[in-house]
Formats: structure tokens, sequence, C-alpha cells
């Protein structure tokens, strides 16, 4: 294993041995190839570049303490860009393809598969993108699929712990018929500005509200959100999230605990009477939420009142890391060992 400080790490980029890729042209995906230059030789031309027709997605891989490595639900990040490739009209990656790959180049890249005790895990990220050269608005005809890794620091340096969050209407990170249920880099430009404006303001992240009518909760940042009270997990509903797939596995194992799950439209109003809330998403599984504040109305929706996450949050938090490292039941099927 590489010499590495993993617990160190941050969400940064660190070097790793190969990556893999895999072209399509003339209506069909080729052979996969094991690469190791970080740099892509691309025209100057193509439609990524010019057009935003660029996809992604993240998924992570975990050194288990059974000497195993599982990656986490890797079938439904295949579904997921299929459906991105649907919404922006690229070619689908199939299935058997992306599991190969991924696999691929977690094995190539074992060394830098970090220590279950660092916390640490290796990050894998899928890259869709269109490189025809052409200067008319169409899509592609020729694409190009690869997988890189990278490892990545523990979310929570110092423990499971909340943070607070901000309510921002000035902008949208994307509208109602747009293509926010879709992984495309455009939506993550259109979210840069309220994002800095939230850390400026001392705040983790920012808040969305529905772009249409400014009431309901949308995503916060590149995370979903859920709220927790009598015994229910509630998830908003909306046209303009992307399907998280740790919202999905969270929802399940509330289903599992008997508690009621609910996705539908969640007033801002709401917000009031939950007992504890969360973001969720693949970086940290849940980052628990202690207050959002609504600059606008100056209310404050307090979560936690001693900056301590809430006991469902916890229990939800620790139970999916425990299946991600094969240390907890994994009923559902949701692992797959790549290194075992
Ligand atoms: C990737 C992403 C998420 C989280 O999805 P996971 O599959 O749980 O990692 C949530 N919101 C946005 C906007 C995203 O891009």
């Amino acid at each position: 294993m590489k010499d590495i400080d993993w617990s160190g790490l941050s969400f940064g980029y660190v070097p790793t041995d190969y990556n893999v890729r895999c072209c399509y042209n003339n209506g069909k995906w080729g052979e996969i190839e094991v690469c190791s230059d970080e740099y892509l030789k691309l025209h100057m031309a193509a439609t990524c570049l010019h057009y935003g027709q660029e996809a992604f997605e993240g998924l992570k891989a975990f050194r288990c303490p059974d000497g195993k490595v599982r990656v986490f639900r890797m079938d439904e990040n295949a579904a997921r860009l299929q459906s991105t490739c649907r919404g922006i009209m690229m070619p689908e990656v199939p299935t058997e393809l992306f599991c190969e790959m991924v696999k691929k180049v977690v094995r190539l890249n074992q060394e830098y598969i970090p220590t279950y005790e660092s916390g640490a895990s290796l990050y894998i990220r899928p890259l869709l993108i269109g490189t025809t050269a052409q200067v008319g608005v169409h899509p592609a005809t020729e694409y190009m699929f690869l997988i890189f890794v990278t490892p990545v620091g523990p979310y929570f340096k110092g423990g499971f712990s909340t943070n607070p969050y901000v309510i921002i209407r000035d902008y949208d990170r994307s509208a109602p018929l747009g293509t926010g249920v879709y992984k495309v880099g455009g939506n993550y430009a259109a979210s840069l500005k309220a994002n800095a404006i939230a850390h400026e303001k001392g705040y983790a992240c920012e808040f969305y509200l529905d772009a249409k009518e400014k009431k309901y909760m949308d995503e916060c940042g590149a995370a979903n959100f859920f709220g927790i009270k009598n015994n229910t997990y509630v998830t908003p509903k909306s046209t303009s999230i992307l399907p998280s797939i740790t919202n999905k596995s969270l929802m399940q194992l509330a289903r599992d605990y008997g508690m009621t799950v609910e996705q539908r439209q969640i007033p801002e109003e709401e917000l009031e009477t939950f007992e504890e809330a969360g973001a969720c998403g693949t970086a940290a599984v849940i980052s628990p939420i202690s207050y959002i504040d609504d600059l606008d109305t100056g209310k404050r929706y307090v979560f936690s009142k001693d900056g301590q996450p809430g006991p469902i949050s916890r229990k939800l938090y620790e139970h999916l890391r425990g299946i991600q490292y094969g240390t907890e039941e994994d009923r559902h099927g949701w692992t797959t060992v790549v290194i075992g």
C-alpha cells in the first residue's frame, strides 16, 4: 500500500496509477483501455467543452475490516448515468460495461484504497463527454467514457457532527423542467455562486427552494434533504432534484426500522416541526443539520440545540456505513466485493 497519510486527506485530487477509458464511435462502444495518462487529448470544438454535453457519477470503494474491498450500489450509479444520457442525448453506457470498468479501475489502483482505520475511502469518478468537433448545437456522434479514482479523507474529521445551512432565494440550481434530475456539470456551474455566498456567510452549504414558487424545500448544495418527525422520514418530491442513491438507501433502512417514509413537497414552514434534519450523499452519507437560516425572513429553524446529531440520524449513518464496510448485514445486496 502507498505511504500516504490517509486520514489527513481532504476531498481533493491525489494522482493514482491508472484510469480506464472506452470510446463510442460509429454507433457502438469500443474496447476498454487502461491508461496511465491523467490528461485527455480533446478537440477544441468538442461538444462537451461548448455545449455542456458531459455527465458524471460518484461512488466509493471501501477497504473493509474483513480484508475485502467493497463498492456500494454501482448498478444504481449505472442506471442513473443512463437516465442522464437520455436526458442530454448521449448514448447510454451499458450497466455491464459500467460495472466492469468500475471493478477494473479499483483493482488496478488498489494500493490507493485507504486503510479501514483511517476512515478514508477511494472515490470513483465516472465521466462521459461528447467529443465530436462541431460548432452547431447538436448532440455529438462520438463520446468518451472514462473512470478515474482518487483517495478521499473522512468527511467528519472530528467525529459525526452538525452544520448550519442557509436558504438562498437569489439563485436557482435548476429549473422545474430543467436538468436538475440529471447529474451534469452545468447544474454545478449554476450552483457555484450561491455556494460561495453561503460559505462567505459562515454556513456549510446553501439551500434551494423550488424555483417556481419559492415555497418548498428542494436540495441543499449537492445533497438531498431529509427531515425526521413522529417516527417518519420525510424527503422532498420535486422535478429538479437529483435522485440520490444515499437517500434511496436511507429511505429503505427507515422502512426496515418500521418508520413511515414520505416523499412529498415540504413547505418551508414545516421545517419548524422536524426533530432532526440532514443532508445526504456519497461524500458524507449523512451531514446532520444544526439549523437552517432564512436570511430574508430572519427565521431560524433549529434541529440540534447542542450541536449533536439526533438519534435516528446517527443510527441511519452508522447502519449505512456498517453495510458499506461489511460489518452490518447487507440484507438488500447493496455491496459488491471487488477485491476479496
Ligand atoms: C450526486 C448528487 C447527490 C447525491 O447523490 P448520491 O448518489 O447519494 O451520492 C445529490 N444531489 C446532487 C445535485 C448531486 O449531484
